[in-house]
């Protein structure tokens, strides 16, 4: 080989691997029908829900048909709230003059009194407005936060985070200045009439002093602030009857298949089984499950025999508790698993763009090395920063985290409304998401990281 030596040969002997996964995930690929079957005949998947019940039943039954090694249910106990008959709220600019606006309980919220509540409006743009106005300005009301996502921000999930914790916190806060319920503008760079859901705590607050808290959809707050402004005296009405029922029994669907060379070295790829319940979940998070096990599929399909135990975890419950992720960290360092390598896809189903990385300056130039080959395929972002919500709790394993980074522009018109449906998953840019992340398994599995055991992949 001209210029070859056995550096070169390994690396056209990867490119060639690449092309090969690429090849099997754009042409015998079951991510796209899994998915159709998690959203269309199984749909939305919150956690306690027959639903996702329902889902760890058939992915485990799969995960089985892949002729995995070994596939199993880790048990682990869930919350389980229920959103109850649909939420309702209106604008009432003078008694009798009302508008609808587009409304839902956020994930743990309280219900409203069965009649609903009524109370004027306090517009803020975060919880650091609370104490400027301070109780004799929110008392007897309700608190709207209309604090907008940043458009400015390329990545969009940089505008969530500066954004979220309105949804998260902003019902804890402002019951502590008296107020009786909050509203609490979606998540959502564009303007449509979904509202979003999404987690939330009351922190310290006890059960009698939690108030009711819900999403608007974004043309509803921005009806809401100009209303506001021509008449500071508005009420507000809401009625919601979500509730929380005790802990129910869930489960973590996992499979693998075993290293022939050194099996104690776990990888593991996941997504989160559950979901809202507002869509069917197929970007949030059906994608990253399908394409999790799309790897294991794909690494068969091409004939290749792992050196290292590949694992799937498909996590219960990351929306509303991280009871799943949790689980699996604490059962993995109880049974002294070593984990090499952990990858979750839990941004999207969108077009592929690259990889975040949580690790040490050393793994990161490693990973850097391998970035030319992903080139021909696009995947160009190779960034150090977070990785997945339900990987996570592994971190303390001193393992390399990783986080697949779709493109994120249209994701929040999606997350966690109704409009996260299986329509707007596009059958090649989850298949390429796929490919991505195999070619990705496919490089650590034979090079391995510097770890601190003094464990190295062999060339
Ligand atoms: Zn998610």
């Amino acid at each position: 080989m001209i210029g070859g030596g056995v550096r070169g040969t390994a690396q056209e002997e990867d490119a060639r691997m690449f092309r090969e996964l690429y090849t099997s995930a754009l042409t015998e690929g079951k991510s796209y029908d899994w998915l159709n079957y998690l959203s269309n005949q199984i749909g939305g998947r919150l956690s306690g829900s027959v639903q996702a019940e329902q889902a760890v039943t058939y992915t485990k039954k799969e995960m089985e048909a892949l002729g995995l090694d070994r596939v199993w249910l880790q048990p682990v106990m869930v919350p389980k709230w229920v959103r109850g008959t649909p939420e309702f709220a209106y604008i009432e600019s003078e008694p009798g003059v009302t508008n609808n606006v587009p409304v839902c309980a956020l994930g743990g919220s309280v219900a409203t009194p069965a009649g609903g509540l009524k109370a004027s409006v306090i517009e803020v743009q975060g919880v650091e407005d609370l104490p400027k106005l301070g109780r004799s300005e929110i008392e007897g009301k309700i608190v709207f936060y209309n604090r907008p996502m940043d458009p400015t921000l390329i990545n969009t999930f940089e505008a969530y985070s500066g954004c979220v914790d309105q949804r998260y916190s902003g019902a804890a806060e402002a019951a502590k200045y008296g107020a009786v319920g909050v509203v609490v503008r979606s998540m959502n760079l564009s303007l449509d009439d979904h509202p979003h859901t999404g987690s939330m705590s009351y922190g310290e607050l006890t059960l009698s002093e939690r108030i009711p808290a819900a999403a608007i959809s974004t043309k509803g707050a921005d009806l809401l602030s100009t209303t506001l402004k021509l008449n500071p005296q508005i009420q507000f009405f809401l009625r919601q009857n979500c509730r929380q029922l005790p802990d129910a029994q869930s489960y973590n669907v996992i499979g693998e298949i075993r290293g022939s060379a050194f099996p104690e070295e776990v990888i593991v790829i996941g997504g989160h089984l559950d979901s809202w319940d507002l869509g069917d979940g197929s970007h949030d998070d059906g994608a990253g499950c399908v394409q999790s096990m799309e790897v294991l599929h794909l690494l068969k399909k091409v004939g290749y025999r792992p050196k290292r135990t590949i694992r799937v975890v498909l996590f219960m419950n990351e929306e509303n508790g991280l009871r799943g992720g949790l689980k699996y960290a604490e059962v993995a360092k109880e049974k002294k698993e070593k984990h090499l390598f952990a990858l979750e896809s839990d941004a999207g189903g969108f077009t592929p763009r690259g990889f975040s990385f949580d690790c040490s300056l050393e793994d990161y130039n490693r990973i850097l090395s391998w970035k030319k080959l992903f080139e021909p395929y696009l995947i160009h972002e190779f960034t150090r920063g977070g990785s997945g919500a339900d990987i996570g709790p592994l971190k303390d394993q001193g393992l390399v985290l990783s986080g697949l980074r779709p493109d994120s522009q249209r994701y929040f018109e999606h997350h966690h409304a109704e409009t996260d449906t299986f329509d707007a998953v596009n059958k090649r840019e989850l298949e390429l998401g796929a490919a991505a992340m195999t070619s990705l398994v496919y490089l650590v599995d034979r090079y391995g990281f510097t770890s601190p055991t003094g464990l190295q992949g062999q060339q």
